[in-house]
């Protein structure tokens, strides 16, 4: 889709750069000065997280940091060269190839246990009742395997298209999965929301990608949303999907996708 790499941009930045073809800008125009007054613009796609946000919380990841870091102190120097968080497929990816495999098999187990608790998040059938309904597209992007988002979508009879697994490289927080979903979609990113529950991967993909964004926080532990930095701030925060759907229905005119511009 050749609109595709100019539509990474928001369109206001478009806008400002004179980067849209002349005979769109009045209609965006509009719908940027209707953004300003009332915060509406098309939607047709959404792309959820699935770990802590289609399904409820289930891995220990202190624990599985710790195995894998090799003790306390190897999980509290990641840490903090993260800023207080672990990206734990980044901290092994320079490792050699056996201590690499030790790595994600003990990964793989921990996902695995999670996987015996799994549970769907309150509000998620509901939410894709109400996408289904007005014809909006979802997909879902993972930093878990593919077996885990097969029994997903076995276990609780929803199906997300495309899912992304993190078989497909580079995982998030690079846009590439939101990008490679929205041209499988043919819908520009800025028609698209990334919901997800982390802000180093979930958020940062989405922004990076030029779609909405919002954070589920069930539990607050990101603090008001005014107080999280810019580069990382994302357009929504709720504390439900039972929000996201508000937030969908006040925010945005919600456009169907036709089969005809659709490529699946
Ligand atoms: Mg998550």
């Amino acid at each position: 889709m050749l609109l595709l790499p100019r539509l990474l941009l928001p369109a206001h930045r478009l806008l400002a750069a004179g980067a849209l073809p002349c005979r769109r800008r009045p209609l965006l125009a509009r719908r940027m000065a209707s953004a300003a007054a009332r915060h509406r613009g098309p939607l047709r796609g959404v792309v959820f997280d699935m770990d802590g946000t289609l399904t409820v919380p289930v891995i220990d990841f202190p624990a599985m940091y710790r195995e894998v870091l090799g003790g306390d102190a190897a999980y509290a120097a990641a840490r903090e060269a993260g800023g207080g968080s672990v990206d734990i497929l980044h901290c092994i990816e320079s490792w050699g190839p056996d201590e690499q495999r030790r790595a994600y098999e003990a990964i793989a187990r921990f996902e695995r246990d999670g996987l015996d608790r799994l549970q769907i998040m309150p509000g998620a059938s509901e939410l894709c009742g109400f996408l289904d309904a007005r014809q909006i597209r979802r997909g879902l992007i993972t930093r878990n395997v593919k077996g885990a988002v097969d029994l997903f979508h076995q276990r609780f009879g929803m199906m997300f298209v495309p899912a992304l697994s993190r078989e497909f490289r580079p995982y998030k927080p690079d846009p590439a999965p939101l990008l490679h979903i929205c041209s499988n979609w043919n819908i520009p990113p800025n028609e698209v929301i990334m919901v997800g529950d982390s802000l180093k991967d979930d958020i940062v993909c989405g922004k990076r990608a030029g779609a909405f964004t919002c954070l589920l926080d069930e539990t607050g532990r990101y603090g008001p949303h005014d107080s999280i930095p810019d580069d990382v701030k994302p357009d929504f925060k709720v504390s439900s999907l039972s929000e996201v759907l508000s937030v969908l229905e006040e925010h945005f005119d919600l456009a169907p996708v036709s089969a005809a511009e659709s490529r699946i």
